[in-house]
């Protein structure tokens, strides 16, 4: 029997005039999660891209697993294909759903036909259909209003598709659609969701990590290493940026006051990654600030942080309660990674009474005794690229 995949696309964004390469972007970023499941022939027709097996190295189980991860994509099925002949449809729903069939005490026939040359209407086909597998599965009583299955039909260009209820896919639009951005990535639960968010926007994403050796561990670094790497499900490759921050911190630490330590420190992030962005095309920058959670993410704090760079900061989790934040990490799997207890840079040299409050100008005297530019241009020329 041949099975294959149909992937729908999220419909809002086809209307648009993009919707060419929209469908282009999507078929290259399913072919390239499917690298290594096998081989597979994937192409794009009537708003459906087909994921089809070529032979048996093809990993169908593997692969109805990954498609559910790539952005742009909002069903899934996972079909059997026949012939466009209405008693060939009769069988492979008879021996494809058998088990469903079986099992299910009431089902209905749903038919679309986007072929139009198909002899019967959509109402005519489901009847058939219908009335045929009623009489080979009598357990099954057809019930139009409150189906317990729903066996689908789609006649279209090339064959006859078969399947039960199609699983939801990951929404939003295909990675790469949306321009790119910078996403800061520590170590922490929030900041892989921040990036999950924006890259569900159809953005590329280029996470930066701020690495303060040897306040914090290598094995820190590995943390930060492996999030990004189960990231890499959803924004597709990446290349992780690792800044040695430790520099920086260290003349923080002995020329500035305590209490501006962290929001120094978090303008000099920005300084650094507005850089890496410019250098890359990359036309934002994403954190996973949220609003009150630490004294870093007052209003004022974000004000004093965001005025050294003129980028616009995303900051997707900024209005969601922590559970919130921590129902989604684990959804997308980086919770349990997240967790994991290493120091982070921001929590070494935390200051005892942060300002919650600042004034920007404060912020801004107590920063000017470094020398802020040669300090952003030694970590940005020292940074180590790894490739996820
Ligand atoms: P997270 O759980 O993402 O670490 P947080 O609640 O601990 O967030 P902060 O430590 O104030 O909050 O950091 C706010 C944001 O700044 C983070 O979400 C992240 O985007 C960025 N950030 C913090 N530390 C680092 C770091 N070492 N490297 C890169 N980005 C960082
Ligand atoms: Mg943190």
């Amino acid at each position: 029997m041949n099975e294959i995949l149909l992937l729908k696309l999220g419909e809002i964004i086809l209307k648009g005039l993009n919707r060419r390469s929209f469908e282009q972007k999507l078929v290259g970023n399913v072919r390239r999660r499917l690298l290594g499941l096998g081989n597979f022939r994937v192409t794009c027709m009537q708003s459906t891209i087909y994921v089809e097996p070529q032979d048996e190295t093809a990993d169908m189980e593997a692969a109805f697993v990954a498609v559910q991860d790539i952005f742009g994509i909002v069903k899934i099925s996972r079909a059997a294909s026949c012939e466009k002949d209405r008693d060939a449809i009769v069988r492979l729903a008879s021996e494809y759903l058998r088990d469903d069939l079986l099992r299910a005490k009431s089902f209905k026939v749903e038919s679309k036909r986007s072929d139009k040359h198909f002899p019967m209407t959509s109402i005519q086909l489901s009847q058939y259909v219908g009335g045929e597998l009623a009489e080979r599965f009598p357990n099954c009583e057809v019930d139009v209003h409150h189906p317990e299955l729903v066996v689908n039909i789609e006649v279209r260009d090339i064959a006859a598709y078969v399947h039960a209820a199609p699983v939801d896919g990951a929404g939003g639009m295909p990675v790469g659609s949306n321009g790119i951005a910078v996403s800061l990535l520590s170590g922490g639960i929030d900041s892989p969701v921040s990036t999950y968010m924006i890259a569900r926007r159809g953005v590329r994403l280029i996470p930066v990590h701020f690495f303060s050796f040897p306040y914090t561990s290598q094995a820190a670094k590995e943390k930060v290493i492996e999030l990004g790497r189960i990231l890499t499900s959803y924004c597709g490759g990446m290349t992780l940026e690792v800044v040695p921050f430790t520099h920086i911190q260290e003349e923080i630490r002995d020329k500035c006051p305590e209490e501006y330590f962290t929001l120094i420190m978090r303008r000099f992030m920005m300084r650094i990654a507005e850089r890496i962005a410019l250098y890359n095309g990359g036309k934002a920058i994403v954190t996973g600030e949220n609003l009150g959670q630490v004294a870093s993410q007052t209003m004022e704090a974000m004000a004093s942080t965001q005025a050294v760079i003129s980028l616009p900061v995303l900051q997707p989790l900024v209005g969601m309660d922590k559970e919130e934040i921590v129902r989604m990490a684990r959804k997308i799997g980086t919770f349990d990674t997240s967790i994991l207890p290493y120091e982070d840079c921001c929590t070494v040299f935390t200051p005892r009474h942060p300002k919650t409050h600042p004034k920007l100008r404060e912020v801004e005297q107590a920063e000017s005794v470094l020398a802020v530019d040669a300090l952003v241009d030694e970590a940005f020329e020292n940074r180590e690229q790894i490739r996820l």
